[in-house]
């Protein structure tokens, strides 16, 4: 599948980090072809996921900390 430079639209070969027209770089995308999966999704996703579980762990965590704190003293 042939890519196009973000900067001047040339046709950039697959592969290519650098357009051949203007030397722009070129991103390269990993891209899977039969989910659209990118491994950068994958990354946010996870980073996400793991945020929302630390605070789903550590947030009753605390409050139940701070009650038995304040209820056993
Ligand atoms: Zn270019």
């Amino acid at each position: 599948m042939p890519e196009f430079c973000p900067k001047c639209g040339a046709m950039v070969a697959d592969g290519t980090e650098r357009c051949p027209a203007c030397g722009a770089r070129v991103q390269p995308r990993v891209l899977d072809e039969k989910t659209g999966f990118t491994w950068a999704d994958f990354f946010n996703y996870s980073l996400y996921t793991l945020l929302v579980l630390i605070a789903a762990i550590a947030i009753p965590a605390l409050i139940a900390f701070l009650c038995l704190h304040f209820i056993l003293r």
